[in-house]
């Protein structure tokens, strides 16, 4: 397997395999584990008890927690996952925005409004003066990270992505900036993985889209780039051994059997963990949305309560990954999913491309992916945070400061978060209010500010969090960070 070759878009080989390579996923494993039988409540509990007790599940724990069907049972889950949320991460919640750059695709997967079929879509690269007026508007409205989203295309070559990675970082109006790109888009070799890199990307993010193989292939016509499993599966792999060691995955619930879906993405994980040492940084839980030109008929579409149960199991089984949470999801089960040990969610996202200058309040569906569920502004997503009593952060220190797996961190060393994670996203937040918040936000924003300053003991620390603060709040100083 590890010297396996891939024909690219260009014709020519696009690399290896990672070293070693393999395909971790076995159908019939999970199948087995998922053979239909209620699960006997005390296993449920005592697989409980070791997420709490901070340890990630095997494959066969999780299955215990798939199965477990009684109302009662399933109630625990819920409340263990917002207990291990509550008890160990604390109430942080950090913001981005997805940002569309391409929309041309070579692939054909039946879900997805790009794909190269859909004669609906309105085809458009954003050259570098539109990539900026987007970037102005998104840091007008108060954002530092962003997700750079692209179809699979030859105009998309690792340069080409490095290039407008660059673009945004350079792109800074008044006190705005961004602080963190990350990257979504097609599997790379190990050199194009190397060139992102260099351009200082954050999270290289890939979905794996279903680990259900006969399912994969159905999604994914032969002949396109797209339909080689193993190559998409492997492609985390590469991008660590070419020095992305900041990864993210996810699965497109909707396509298979959700808890298939949850058990992949358990397997890519502790997969990931026990070759690198290192698992995915992030795991994303999309769920299938309407989009342009696609028409079919969906047997597995996940309920909002399967939804909510598979959040709680992952977060239950992988304590060591953050978890990202999209606004596919309307504002009410965002809401209440957030409480499930969700560390990422988007705000005052538009997907269109172009779409944060020029398509007004609502949604143009030939011009996006999908249509999304969650289109309130980003000040209205902040006040809502912050009324239900979160804190949201801009923050981007660790990947800054060279602390890759900082989720892994805030996770397993002892004060983490009290050191480094509330005093960022303290600043972070109190720049927002500052710079960008309505005056109903802000006013909101600063009384939890002082809430959150009273929890902190008095001291030098403490001293020197509110000094910093009333520096954000007084002067021009901005971005500082533990
Ligand atoms: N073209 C790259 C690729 O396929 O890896 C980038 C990904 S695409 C622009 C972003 C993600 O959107 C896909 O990986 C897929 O999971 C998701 N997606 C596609 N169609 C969708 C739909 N109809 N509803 C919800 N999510 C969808
Ligand atoms: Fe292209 Fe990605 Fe859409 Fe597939 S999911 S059609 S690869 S943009």
């Amino acid at each position: 397997m590890g010297n396996t070759t891939i024909t690219n878009k260009k014709g020519t080989m696009a690399g290896s395999l990672s070293r070693g390579a393999v395909d971790f996923i076995d159908d019939a494993r999970i199948g087995e584990l998922l053979v239909p039988g209620k699960s006997d409540p005390s296993r449920v509990r005592e697989v409980i008890s070791k997420s709490l007790s901070k340890q990630p599940l095997q494959l066969e724990e999780t299955a215990v927690l798939l199965k477990a069907e009684q109302p009662e049972l399933i109630e625990e889950i819920f409340e263990a996952a917002r207990e291990l949320k509550r008890r160990v991460y604390g109430n942080r919640i950090v913001l981005f925005a997805p940002l569309y750059l391409g929309n041309k695709c070579i692939n054909d997967c039946r879900y997805c409004a790009f794909r190269r079929s859909n004669p609906e879509q309105v085809r458009r690269t954003l050259s570098f003066d539109e990539i900026r007026d987007q970037v102005r508007a998104l840091e007008n409205k108060g954002h530092k990270r962003l997700i750079l989203v692209f179809g699979e295309h030859g105009e998309y070559s690792a340069e080409f992505m490095a290039e407008c990675v660059k673009t945004v970082y350079d792109l800074k109006v008044g006190r705005g900036e961004i602080r963190r790109v990350n990257i979504n888009a097609a599997p790379l070799d190990h050199e194009g993985f190397g060139i992102v890199k260099s351009a200082g990307i954050g999270t290289y993010q890939i979905f794996q889209e279903t680990y259900h193989h006969e399912t994969y292939a159905k999604m994914h016509p032969k002949g396109t780039m797209k339909s080689d499993f193993m190559w998409r599966l492997d492609s985390l792999s590469r991008a660590f051994e070419s020095g992305c060691d900041d990864m993210g995955t996810g699965a497109l619930f909707g396509l298979y059997d959700w808890r298939f879906e949850v058990l992949g993405l358990v397997s890519h994980a502790l997969h990931l963990q026990g070759k690198y040492g290192v698992g995915p940084h992030t795991i994303s839980f999309p769920r299938l949305r309407p989009a342009s030109g696609v028409e079919m008929e969906w047997p597995y579409l996940v309920s909002d309560y399967d939804f909510k149960r598979l959040v709680a199991i992952l977060r239950l089984s992988v304590p060591y990954t953050g978890m990202i949470l999209t606004a596919r999801e309307q504002p009410a089960l965002r809401r209440e999913v957030m409480a499930f040990g969700v560390s990422q969610i988007d705000a005052g996202s538009r997907i269109e491309l172009g779409g944060y200058t020029e398509f007004g309040d609502s949604q143009v569906l030939n011009r996006e992916q999908f249509s999304l569920g969650d289109i309130r502004s980003l000040d209205e997503i902040m006040k809502e945070l912050i009324e239900d009593d979160y804190i949201p952060s801009f923050c981007t220190a660790c990947y800054r400061l060279g602390r890759t797996g900082e989720h892994f961190m805030e996770f397993a060393i002892p004060g983490f978060i009290e050191r480094f994670c509330t005093p960022n996203a303290l600043s972070t937040l109190t720049e927002y209010l500052v710079d960008y918040a309505s005056p109903e936000t802000r006013e909101a924003g600063f009384r939890a500010v002082e809430k959150q300053l009273e929890l902190i003991p008095d001291g030098s620390r403490k001293n020197d969090i509110v000094a910093r603060l009333a520096l954000i709040r007084e002067t021009d100083k901005r971005d500082l960070y533990y």
